[in-house]
This record gives C-alpha cells, sequence and structure tokens, in this order.
C-alpha cells in the first residue's frame, strides 16, 4: 500500500468532505483495505481514522441478510439493492464469508454477483475479507460499517451464509436480521435450526414465483406460524414474506416492512438500546480478545503452559490451580 493511501487525514477529508462519489468510493474501498491490513502500522492509522470518523457513523440502516448457499441471496440483494436506489438511496453491501478463514475458500465469493448494481455510482459492493483479518472477519466488518456511514450510504446491507457461527456475528452488529428460505415441505421446515428463527426480524422466501408460487406462500405460512410462537411477547412480531428477486415481485413490500420497523424502533428507542447494547458487547469482547493476546504472548505463561497442560491431563492439578498459576505468572 502506498503510504498516500494510508494517511489517515487524507483519508477522512474524501470520505466525508469530497462531493465526489466516485472520489468517496476510492477512499471508501482504500479505509476499508486499510481496517483490513494485519500490519501494525496500518492497524494503527486505522485506528486513527475510525477514531476521527466515529462522529458521522451512525446514521445508517444497518441491515442483515442470511441464508443458505443457492437461496438466493445475490439475486436478492441486486434486487433490492436497485429497489432502494431507485428511492434515491445510496447503497453499501457488506459480507462475512465464514469460509474463508476456515478453509481457505469462499462460498460468497468466488462468482460474479451483483453486476448490475455494481455498475451504479450510488452502490458500494465489498467481498469478505480475507482470512487473515487480525481480530477476526467479522470485526473488520463491523469497523467497515462504520466506514460506509461515514462516506454518507443510508443503508448498509450486510450478506452472510447461513453456516456456523458467522449468522450470530452478523446478527450482532445490524438493527434488523432478515433470513432468506426457499419455497420447500413441511418435513424440511422441521429441521430448520430453532437458533436462525430466534435470530430473524423477518424470513422471506425466496423464488416464489412459476411452480413454486403455492408451495412458496405454504411455506410462508408455516414460518409465519413458528415465528409467532417465537417471537409473540416481542415489541416487534418478526413477519414472513415470500418474494421472488429474478421477477422483482415482492421487493417492495420487504422495504416497506423494514421502513414500518425502524419508525416503530426509533418511536419506542428500541433501536437505539438495541445498538448501545452491540456496542457494549462488542467492547467487552474486544477487551477478551486483547487479553487473551496478550496473555497467550507472555513469555513466562508461554514457557509454562505445556508442563502444566501435561499435569493437569494427568491429574496432578486441577485446571483451576494452573489456570490461576498461569495468571500469576502474567500479572508477576
Ligand atoms: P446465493 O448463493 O444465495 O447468492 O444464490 P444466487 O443468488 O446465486 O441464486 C442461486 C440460483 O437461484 C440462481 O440460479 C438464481 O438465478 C436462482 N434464483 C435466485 N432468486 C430466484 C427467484 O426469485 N426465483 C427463481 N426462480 N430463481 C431464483
Amino acid at each position: 500500500m502506498p503510504r498516500s493511501v494510508s494517511n489517515p487525514e487524507e483519508l477522512t477529508k474524501q470520505l466525508t468532505q469530497t462531493e465526489s462519489g466516485s472520489i468517496r468510493r476510492r477512499a471508501l474501498a482504500k479505509s476499508i483495505t486499510l481496517v483490513e491490513s494485519t500490519r501494525e502500522d496500518h492497524q494503527n492509522q486505522a485506528q486513527i481514522l475510525l477514531n476521527s470518523i466515529l462522529t458521522r457513523t451512525g446514521k445508517a440502516k444497518r441491515i442483515g441478510i442470511s441464508g443458505t448457499p443457492g437461496v438466493g441471496k445475490s439475486t436478492f440483494i441486486e434486487a433490492f439493492g436497485l429497489y432502494l436506489l431507485s428511492q434515491g438511496l445510496r447503497v453499501a453491501i457488506l459480507a462475512v464469508d465464514p469460509s474463508s478463514p476456515l478453509r481457505g475458500g469462499s462460498i460468497l465469493g468466488d462468482k460474479t454477483r451483483m453486476e448490475k448494481l455494481a455498475r451504479e455510482a450510488n452502490a458500494f459492493i465489498r467481498p469478505s475479507p480475507t482470512s487473515g483479518a487480525l481480530g477476526g472477519v467479522a470485526q473488520k466488518t463491523r469497523e467497515s460499517m462504520l466506514l460506509c456511514e461515514a462516506a454518507g450510504f443510508d443503508i448498509v446491507l450486510i450478506e452472510t451464509v447461513g453456516v456456523g457461527q458467522s449468522e450470530y456475528e452478523v446478527a450482532s452488529m445490524v438493527d434488523f436480521f432478515m433470513v432468506l428460505m426457499q419455497p420447500n415441505s413441511g418435513d424440511e421446515l422441521q429441521g430448520i435450526k430453532r437458533g436462525i428463527m430466534e435470530l430473524a426480524d423477518a424470513i422471506i422466501v425466496n423464488k416464489a414465483d412459476g411452480d413454486s408460487l403455492k408451495q412458496a406462500e405454504r411455506t410462508r405460512q408455516h414460518y409465519q406460524n413458528a415465528l409467532h410462537l417465537l417471537h409473540n411477547r416481542d415489541e416487534w412480531e418478526a413477519p414472513a414474506l415470500c418474494c421472488s428477486s429474478t421477477e422483482n415481485k415482492g421487493v417492495e413490500d420487504i422495504w416497506s416492512m423494514l421502513q414500518c420497523y425502524f419508525e416503530q424502533a426509533s418511536s419506542t428507542a428500541s433501536l437505539t438500546s438495541k445498538r448501545e447494547q452491540q456496542m457494549s458487547d462488542w467492547l467487552d469482547r474486544l477487551i477478551n480478545q486483547q487479553l487473551t493476546q496478550m496473555f497467550e504472548s507472555h513469555k513466562q505463561v508461554r514457557n509454562a503452559l505445556p508442563s502444566l497442560r501435561e499435569s493437569v491431563l494427568s491429574g496432578d492439578r486441577t485446571p483451576f490451580d494452573a489456570a490461576k498459576t498461569l495468571i500469576s505468572k502474567f500479572r508477576s
């Protein structure tokens, strides 16, 4: 990365003060690259940048979109994103791809996605951070989201695959979490993870078109019932809606539903308290993460750990005792 690119003051200016959309987008791309970098000097510059833009964040609507591969996420995001642009909104799309840190490959990023949207001046699309991202892929996405907000995007869509931890991570950084499903039989519905239904603020049954139309409506009913059981005591009763991303049907209703949510959540201040809780949790996680890093890289801890682990495994010490010994080494 050339020197000028990582100058946080220059980036802040380009992100927040320029009238030119293309300069802003370029500055945003560079800023995210800086945030994702594992180099220590870049990390320091990224923190300066983030601190300087913080007061300009928080105005966007943060929306998470999850679903298994093939359910139609990129097709949906393209249709939905283009609709939002037609409403005069600026849309940023970030991805959290759980496969990249694990297998090196990418579920989301391999194919050409959202081609039309990518050509639009008021859209910004950024694939998942690379595997080496310091502090985890999700943390980088969180910081990237703040950068998108500072650059004036009205909507930040965060996409993830319905696999493993990533949907929990995304749900913990957005205002509203949507799960895309396919039309399916009642039997398949039994297998849906309960956790995901609890996370969902809405379920969207995609591919409600052609021969699948009736099946989609039945599926929607099933999900609606399931959501009702789970969320009936919440302030927001999560709905299930149908849509066809290829035929561009139902997209408008999804936006109306979201507007309704944001109006309600703003008027009851639940949006503010949700964001405060997320910030507070994020702080706790960062503290934990950094303490663990410091602990694990502490020389005496590193030296003592293998033999202490041995003695725990052989039954000579309790794990509690071993942990206490290590911590006293760390503190001395
Ligand atoms: P992703 O892996 O979740 O991003 O899914 P894609 O957006 O790549 O879509 C997977 C396949 O489903 C593609 O062949 C799409 O054309 C198709 N698809 C997506 N949305 C719809 C839809 O609303 N109706 C129909 N019939 N097919 C769709």
